[in-house]
């Protein structure tokens, strides 16, 4: 069966490692353009890949509390890196996005709605926790009820090639989530990492297609229990654990205890937290005119509910203090969120508590708070 053109979707292959390339060489001649986790700047950040050579092989990121350091390892994995403090929401949701151009025309304007010229993306080694992190975008601008054109036309067109996770880093916490470590839906590939050979799931057509001409053979039932041993070894290797079974209600019945003072005096409100995260998703706009006044520019920019100025609307800010942002920050994320969409807007990987300049955990404040009592 070596070799043969395409296999079935939900099928499952094993091949050599090296054999990577080709599939990227298959995406990228049908038009993609591949997107990965590459070393840069002493960390792990997603950019555009040519080749398997330059993803973090043999580098492992240890992640704590205020804290993440690129360490090299004996192992030559490809995906052993656990997540960097980007997140695909910068492919999906760009930090700075043009909406529309506003011409003068006589009396009046003319509006122009900005187009969008990006090729399509395949993202290459896409962690469960992410693969829920990039739902939960969905859910608000494919599925919510106001929607966003720019955001639904790119991510139509994604190609996604996830990883089960190899490695876990401390700050890790998809296992309490429900959102990892294992991949099982929403991808078009799923790979485990072994040794010497890659264990392929097939998850939709364009995935298949994306292993033609290559040397791939049926994964036998001794691969399909290695590549489960690795998510297995995975999940004990997870040992950070949130209860979530009393939220919301824990968060709104402590929503005035005197405990949210005391994170405020940790707390920069430098909104680093909420850029790192892969599920936030505020934003603002921006209206930039030439000097003439008869050409505007309408721009889009990620915001924080950290920032003073976001919460500053027609006679006053309603969250002046440290304090009420972040309590806001940290309702909305693991309460409201449930109420709105049906599920917490925190997917448990574990960025926001590594990339926190004051090493606030949020895993660690919530358990602060439940054991602060009702007050
Ligand atoms: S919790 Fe940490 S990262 Fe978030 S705003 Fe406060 S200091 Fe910044
Ligand atoms: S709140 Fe923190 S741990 Fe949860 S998804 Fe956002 S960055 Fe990850």
């Amino acid at each position: 069966m070596a070799g043969s053109p395409t296999p079935r979707v939900s099928a499952t292959v094993i091949f050599p490692k090296p054999t990577l390339q080709q599939v990227l060489d298959n995406l990228r001649a049908s038009g993609f353009r591949l997107i990965g986790p590459t070393v840069r700047d002493g960390s792990v950040i997603l950019g555009t890949l040519e080749k398997i050579s330059e993803l973090p092989i043999g580098r492992l990121l240890d992640q704590k509390a205020g804290n993440s350091r690129l360490l090299p390892t004996h192992s030559a994995d490809y995906f052993a890196c656990t997540v960097g403090p980007d997140s695909w929401k910068r492919y999906l949701f760009p930090a700075r996005s043009d909406l529309l151009t506003a011409r003068r025309n006589g009396d009046g304007w003319i509006f122009t709605p900005a187009s969008d010229d990006s090729p399509p993306f395949a993202f290459i080694g896409v962690k469960s926790c992410d693969l829920h992190a990039i739902a939960l975008q969905d859910e608000v601008f494919v599925n919510g009820t106001i929607g966003d054109p720019h955001y639904a036309h790119r991510r139509q067109r994604v190609f996604m090639l996830a990883v089960n996770c190899s490695t876990a880093a401390s700050t890790c916490f998809c296992t309490s989530m429900s959102t990892g470590p294992h991949v099982r839906s929403g991808f078009d590939l799923a790979l485990t990492e072994l040794p010497d050979s890659f264990v392929m799931e097939i998850g939709s057509e364009a995935g298949s297609n994306a292993l033609a001409g290559i040397d791939w053979q049926p994964a036998s039932a001794f691969d399909l229990g290695r590549a489960a041993q690795v998510t297995q070894r995975t999940e004990r290797l997870i040992q950070r654990q949130v209860t979530t079974s009393d939220l919301p209600q824990l968060l709104y019945e402590r929503i005035d205890h005197p405990y949210w003072d005391t994170i405020a005096e940790r707390c920069l409100s430098c909104a680093n937290c909420t850029l790192v995260c892969p599920t936030c998703f505020c934003s603002t706009v921006e209206d930039h005119s030439d000097l003439n006044g008869n050409r505007t520019t309408r721009t889009r920019v990620w915001d924080s509910c950290f920032i003073l100025d976001f919460s500053h609307v027609h006679g006053g800010n309603s969250r002046p203090t440290i304090k009420s942002r972040f309590r806001q920050w940290m309702t909305h994320k693991l309460g409201a969120w449930i109420d709105q969409f049906g599920r917490s807007g925190c997917v448990g990987c574990g960025r926001c508590i590594a990339w926190c300049p004051v090493g606030i955990d949020i895993t660690e404040e919530l358990n602060r708070l439940r054991t602060a009592g009702a007050r």
